[in-house]
């Protein structure tokens, strides 16, 4: 066994309930005596909440999916101007994503309280768009230095983009299985992370307001998140790349409608990934533990429900065979793409 690990250096904190302490906690930590702190209008009540011990000097609500480039540039003016020395983001992963464009050009440390299963709050990646040219990085600055996980904030997610989140991060624990710096450990928390989510999602569908499988989902989406970012981007992130650029697709949902296509598409080439993901669902393969588990959560189904167009479908093919990596365990044509592309755009068995 032969391979190079990095470790993201970050705290981690599970505080069922205690985010206001638990972030007042991490800012401290920081000597931090300025804070911004960062929701949208849907998170305002939350981050209300969670700021409510904080040392407030600047509150920035202008939060927009996909992070575009005079947003950031508003909140970054709002943060110099403020004089700030810390960022507190509460939200989803557009939310974050802000936090991580302002760190991304002043180095202030974010302490992250994530409010869906994006995972966001666990990568150091990047993201800024420009028109429709969506561009990625990777920088140390904007790994947050705490992520302060409350399963209580996430009770009122409602249950629809709860399953499309939560499949967004089931789709990271796959595509970590076979990414371009896949190895040992992120597979090895990658199969967890199915585990917590097969365990944690049916009981949110079942029961929103219920605590523990919110948490069980939560530590999942954690997992997830981790092995993801050390492992990279596979197939599957780079199709729903390619298409939510060009179509403006809601992210989570074409996660969610991708994702059974592409494991079945590798699954039968990825002998290891595909018993540990079985693994992970406790299911015969890993193409029926994903199935068993879209059925039992009503998953969203077909990328035309969200907007694609059908001729999306034949513009789409040379960008995503652009952006596959070489060594993906299928390999990629544009004969088996069109039909892949095709199957995820009129939401048919994907087996
Ligand atoms: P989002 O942050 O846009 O949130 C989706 C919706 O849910 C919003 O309307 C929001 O107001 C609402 N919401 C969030 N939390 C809520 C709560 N607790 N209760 C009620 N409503 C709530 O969506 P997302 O899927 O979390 O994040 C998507 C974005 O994150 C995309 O831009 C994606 O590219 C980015 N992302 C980045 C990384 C990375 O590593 N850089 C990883 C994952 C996602």
């Amino acid at each position: 066994m032969r391979f190079v690990h990095e470790t993201l250096p970050q705290r981690v904190v599970f505080a069922p309930g205690g985010a206001p302490a638990a972030v007042a906690a991490e800012v401290a930590g920081l000597k931090a005596t300025r804070v911004m702190l960062i929701a949208g209008p849907g998170e305002a009540a939350l981050a209300g909440r969670v700021g409510a011990d904080l040392p407030v000097a600047v509150r920035h609500g202008e939060v927009v999916m996909h992070v575009p480039a005079d947003v950031a540039d508003r909140a970054r003016k709002a943060a110099t101007e403020g004089a700030v020395d810390a960022l507190v983001c509460v939200g989803g992963g557009s939310t974050t994503g802000l936090a991580k464009a302002v760190a991304l050009t002043t180095g202030l440390p974010i302490v992250a309280v994530p409010t869906t299963y994006a995972g966001s709050e666990a990568t150091n990646v990047w993201g800024l768009t420009e028109g429709e040219v969506k561009t990625t990085g990777v920088d140390p600055r904007v790994l947050p230095r705490s992520v302060v996980y409350d399963a209580t904030l996430m009770l009122g997610l409602p249950v629809e983009m709860s399953v499309a989140s939560g499949l967004n991060a089931l789709a990271h624990c796959v595509d970590a299985m076979w990414g371009p710096r896949a190895d040992p450990i992120d597979r090895a928390l990658a199969q967890e992370g199915v585990r917590g989510l097969a365990l944690g999602l049916p009981a949110v569908a079942a029961d929103p307001t219920g605590l523990e499988g919110r948490e069980q989902t939560l530590y999942g989406a954690y997992l997830a998140a981790v092995a993801f970012a050390s492992a990279g981007s596979g197939m599957h992130h780079k199709i729903c790349h390619v298409l939510g650029g060009m179509f403006n697709l809601p992210h989570a949902q074409t996660h969610a409608v991708v994702l059974p296509h592409v494991l079945a598409f590798n699954a039968p080439a990825a002998p290891e990934a595909e018993r540990r993901i079985a693994e992970g669902f406790g299911s015969r393969t890993a193409v029926e533990g994903l199935a068993a588990l879209r059925e039992a959560l009503a998953a969203p189904r077909a990328l035309r429900d969200y907007g694609m167009p059908e001729d999306g479908i034949l513009r789409a093919v040379a960008p995503v065979l652009d952006a596959v990596p070489a060594d993906n365990p299928t390999p990629v044509t544009e004969e088996n793409l069109t039909a892949l592309l095709r199957a995820a755009w009129e939401g048919s068995d994907p087996a």
